[in-house]
């Protein structure tokens, strides 16, 4: 736990930030679901958001960033240290036929103000519900495009609070995977690299994308998108399909009806119905098939105290 006194120099060292004690998470991410964070950061700027992972450093509380919690499970027990989220970084502006977006803002707004530059290359994330800062963490993609294809580089924090340039080739970015959490960085800002389009052109395309996503999708629960990486040469959702686990329920969390790759928060799921729901899949779908399905949701936080 946090104590008192590094609330206060949180609250001296980030005047302008909001810090929010034993804040709900569930508030926070597409799930709806989640404990506590000791104490939960908003940084208003990006020396805020780098003085907020230097203390961290200097003070050794763990330090975990949340994006718009739309690929995360956070467990019902809660963060213990401090949390940082980056919603008020939301900046988006264009530079010579790149967009520049700070990591809090939606990638899907990045995705409409290419659209509004007539600009190309960002239509295949404009449903993707995630930060510019997660979406290049997952290497974040849909309908054949992803984060690699167009992301020039970014600006980070290292975890000892300097900042830094990389390249997007520095990520080592593959399918939903770089290496920022291994190199302990805080994605501050990412450069998308666009080309010259029409926009009739580029809204058709993101028009057809969103009525797929429509149609396919459980959007009128909450959930974290596909729960399952696709298993090489497979579909997660064509195995969970026929291992006929649609509507499979614990507590509140079920396996989707309308899309087997989404676990959806039916009625009031806590963490631990849904993890339990993803476990059950997994071991079904080994016993029938074979085949480990790796879970692409990440799993943050503390189990409930039993
Ligand atoms: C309905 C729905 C549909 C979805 N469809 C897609 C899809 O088509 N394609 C796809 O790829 N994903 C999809 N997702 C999953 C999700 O939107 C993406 O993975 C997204 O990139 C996650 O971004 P986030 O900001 O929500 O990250 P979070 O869930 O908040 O965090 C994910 C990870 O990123 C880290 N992180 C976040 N921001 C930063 C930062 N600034 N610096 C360093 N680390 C950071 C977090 O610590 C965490 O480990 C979907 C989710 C939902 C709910």
């Amino acid at each position: 736990m946090i104590n008192q006194k590094a609330i206060n120099e949180l609250r001296s060292i980030l005047p302008a930030a909001e810090v929010k004690i034993n804040a709900p998470l569930h508030e926070h991410t597409y799930t709806r679901m989640g404990g506590k964070a000791d104490v939960l950061v908003f940084p208003k700027t990006i020396e805020d958001a780098r003085a907020a992972v230097e203390y961290a450093y200097h003070s050794s509380y763990p330090l975990t960033i949340l994006g718009k919690g739309s690929n995360v499970i956070i467990q019902d027990g809660g963060i213990r240290g401090i949390v940082l989220n980056l919603s008020s970084l939301d900046n988006i502006h264009e530079s010579d036929k790149k967009v520049i977006a700070q990591s809090g803002a939606r990638i899907i707004d990045a995705s409409e103000f290419a659209l509004d530059q007539k600009l190309t290359g960002l239509e295949f994330a404009c449903g993707i519900p995630g930060s510019v800062g997660g979406a290049v963490y997952m290497n974040a993609g849909a309908y054949g495009g992803e984060i690699a294809d167009c992301l020039e580089s970014v600006l980070a924090v290292t975890k000892e609070g300097k900042l830094i340039s990389l390249t997007a080739d520095q990520l080592d970015l593959s399918y939903r995977h770089s290496n920022v959490e291994e190199k302990g960085l805080l994605v501050l800002e990412a450069t998308f690299q666009l080309k010259d389009g029409h926009y009739d052109e580029i809204k058709a395309i993101m028009d057809d994308l969103t009525e797929k996503r429509e149609t396919k999708q459980p959007l009128e629960y909450p959930s974290c998108g596909s729960v399952f990486k696709r298993p090489p040469g497979l579909f997660a959702g064509k195995l969970i399909q026929d291992s006929e686990l649609q509507g499979t329920r614990i507590g509140g969390a079920e396996v989707s009806k309308k899309h087997a790759g989404f676990i959806v928060n039916i009625d009031n799921a806590t963490a631990t119905d849904y993890l339990n729901v993803i476990h059950h899949v997994q071991q079904t779908v080994k016993d029938k098939f074979g085949v480990d399905l790796e879970r692409e949701v990440r799993v943050i936080g503390e189990p409930p105290e039993a």
